[in-house]
């Protein structure tokens, strides 16, 4: 009975294994499209920025033109002025040449508003030439990563799936069927839990030390009263011997 037990657990670890790598496979599309998302957001907000700093500049230059204009309708002003021999000809030219001035005035106050624009979206792309530099080379590195680990997954899932079917296969038909029965009935299909501190493990009910003991002796298969889980005991002596191989917790002695 220890044997099989031992293959119970071995048999636990492994559909474990099997039901969070097929977890890990299953969410594969949105694993992938999440590290696509990321990337799309930083060239989304690159681009931004470089949207910013171009408009910035344009408008600069076309208040620059307007600038020059004014300038010019002031000097016409200024020489209208000059020759103006009536005194409502004066007067206009007067208006015209404030108006003008008044004019380059709140263009030059834009034009100081675009450069700041300007200097910061400049400021930004600077920080993150690095990054932008590289994004498009790292945003290929993580995919080849992601598609090298799950590829390392789906071989991992391949290999425990064969270690199953062997020791499913060697296991006695009623420990099997048993076995089985437990895990499609349990809602996280965990069918064999340690019993540690006088108690489930897995549902954290108490356990007589009757019970108890008989776990420990691991004679025959013990199930928890509440859960209905199979129970087995973890002696202490045996993890220390066991820790150099590669399940260390779930010798039964
Ligand atoms: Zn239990």
């Amino acid at each position: 009975m220890k044997a099989e037990l031992q293959k119970l657990i071995a048999l636990q670890n492994l559909d474990t294994t099997i039901r969070k790598l097929e977890k890990d496979l299953e969410a594969i599309p949105e694993r992938r499209a999440e590290i696509e998302r990321e990337f799309d957001q930083r060239a989304f907000e690159i681009r931004a920025l470089e949207t910013r700093r171009d408009e910035a500049k344009h408008v600069r230059a076309r208040l620059e033109n307007e600038v020059v204009e004014q300038k010019g309708r002031a000097e016409r002003a200024e020489r209208n002025l000059m020759s103006s021999k009536k005194q409502d000809e004066y007067t206009a030219a007067i208006r015209e040449a404030d108006a003008a001035r008044k004019q380059i005035s709140t263009l030059e106050t834009q034009i100081l508003e675009q450069l700041e624009t300007l200097e910061q979206a400049e400021a930004a792309l600077n920080e993150r030439a690095a990054e932008i530099a590289s994004l498009n080379s790292d945003r290929e590195a993580r995919l080849k990563a992601f598609d090298d680990e799950t590829g390392l997954q789906s071989e991992h899932l391949k290999t425990a799936k064969n270690e199953r079917d062997q020791v499913f296969a060697v296991l006695p038909k009623t420990l099997s069927g048993q076995y089985g029965r437990i895990s499609t009935r349990i809602r996280d299909g965990v069918a064999v839990a340690e019993a540690r501190n006088r108690s489930c493990t897995a549902c954290f009910m108490s356990l007589r030390p009757q019970v108890m003991s008989e776990i420990r002796r691991g004679e025959e298969v013990i199930t928890c009263d509440n859960c209905g889980r199979i129970l087995y005991y973890v002696h202490s002596d045996s993890i220390k011997a066991d820790s150099a191989s590669a399940q260390p917790n779930v010798v039964v002695n």
